[in-house]
């Protein structure tokens, strides 16, 4: 079983065999090729010296004019002046909304710019070092809660966790965080935290896994999946492992829970045709993920009224994730890191801002931007890329234990 999930690893492997193929199909679609983003914000946390530049850390932006007219900055924001004409001074919007998880990305905004992901792939760049640990050190740090979480007694799985070290500064963050992870651990943490962790060590070792599957052999110039970096990375902490499947079952639930509405959704890009496949090609994906036994119980989180407070807190450090993205020093790291918190949050903003009668496309139609929803189906894509990955090098690992 994966643990604070209802499934287990064979169960969540069967699923992705058979959504996997279908993601990879709609990535390559116009509306989900296509992402807007402040890819160049200044960092908000500290002065940001470690820019990497390396060719492969750039990213390709694309003009524009390459883009569906309707998505360009100037007929969007034309869209928001009102009929009284240049009088009218639309209010500067807000980074986020109250039930937002993190940072949204405002496809209107002139300083955006639009990437095509598919030109833009995520693998090994090369950024590391004293920026990167930064960095991951940071979004680690988020996970100190200070608000002391209720004990819920109904939580499920076999671990009942309460709070007790909670408002501590922990002083070897990762390591800390990394054992107090651990289920066998004696040291209490609730759900709640215990779910921000997994989410964020589940981005981590997913971004691990596209780095080792993706490798640039520096000696031969090749690139390929590498067995010794997943080896040393990831599949040597089995915890780094599982969370990765933790990750996709959030997904999967948020895209199942999601399901009504994202079928009711009008996938425009101008092209008609190319719309009503987009929209059949969503609709056979959800019927599948609402075909899966369940996954993850989020009624589980946040249930009593005493954690209101940690379901806020809970809110603004996973937007301040968002907000240390921009720290990122490495071009295409950033977009990638930007583009899956921004996922996630989605994930989350469906699963604990509304609930199931309040995703109704024809009462609520503007629950969700395009850009959370490329956001939310790339985050997924790339979490199920790196479980075929896991298949993969678990049969090259097999084989070269044959081999010997
Ligand atoms: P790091 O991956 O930097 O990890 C730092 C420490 O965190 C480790 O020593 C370990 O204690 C702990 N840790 C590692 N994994 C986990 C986990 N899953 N759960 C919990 N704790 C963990 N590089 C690329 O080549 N391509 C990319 O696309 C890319 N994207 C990035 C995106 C972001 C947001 C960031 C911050 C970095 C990115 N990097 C990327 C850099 C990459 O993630 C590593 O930082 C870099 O390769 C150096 O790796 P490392 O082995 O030193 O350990």
């Amino acid at each position: 079983m994966i643990s604070d999930a209802c499934c287990d690893f064979e169960t969540v492997e069967k699923i992705n065999n058979d959504l996997t193929p279908r993601l990879r199909e709609l990535s390559k679609t116009k509306f989900f090729k296509y992402y807007k983003l402040k890819l160049y914000k200044e960092c908000p946390f500290w002065k940001e010296y470690g820019m990497c530049v390396n060719q492969a850390c750039a990213v390709e932006t694309t003009d524009e004019s390459n883009v569906p007219e309707m998505w360009r900055s100037d007929v969007l924001g034309a869209l928001q002046t009102s009929q009284a004409g240049t009088f009218f001074q639309p209010f500067k919007k807000c980074e986020y909304t109250d039930q937002d998880f993190c940072v949204v990305e405002d496809e209107s905004d002139s300083e955006g710019v639009f990437v095509n992901l598919l030109d833009n792939p995520e693998r090994f760049t090369g950024y590391a070092g004293a920026s990167a640990s930064r960095v991951w050190k940071s979004i680690y740090e988020e996970n100190c809660f200070n608000i002391i979480p209720p004990i819920n007694n109904n939580q499920f799985n076999n671990n009942h966790f309460a709070s007790s070290s909670t408002g501590k500064q922990l002083g070897n963050i990762l390591q800390n965080v990394a054992r107090r992870s651990d289920p066998t651990d004696n040291e209490e943490i609730c759900f709640e935290k215990r779910v921000y962790y997994r989410l964020i060590s589940g981005l981590h070792s997913s971004i691990s896994i596209h780095i080792c599957n993706e490798y640039l052999n520096q000696t031969t110039g090749q690139w390929g999946p590498n067995l010794e970096c997943f080896i040393t990375r990831v599949a040597s902490h089995p915890e780094r492992l599982q969370n990765v499947y933790f990750n996709y079952i959030v997904l999967l639930r948020a895209i199942s829970k999601a399901a009504d509405y994202l079928n009711g959704y009008e996938f425009c890009t101008g092209d008609k045709n190319q719309d009503l496949q987009v929209k059949a090609m969503v609709s056979e994906l959800l019927n599948v993920a609402r075909s899966c036994p369940e996954t993850f119980d989020e009624k589980q989180m946040f249930a009593s009224p005493e954690s209101r407070l940690l379901k806020e807190e809970f809110k603004a450090r996973f937007r301040n994730v968002s907000r240390i993205m921009d720290c990122v020093g490495c071009d295409k790291c950033r977009l990638w890191g930007k583009l899956q918190i921004s996922g996630l949050g989605t994930a989350l903003k469906v699963l604990f801002s509304y609930d199931d009668e309040y995703l109704n496309p024809k009462v609520n139609p503007n629950l969700l931007t395009r850009t959370e929803i490329v956001a939310l189906f790339n985050t997924f894509n790339r979490v199920s890329e790196s479980l075929s990955a896991i298949e993969h090098f678990r049969h090259v690992y097999q084989e070269s234990i044959r081999g010997n």
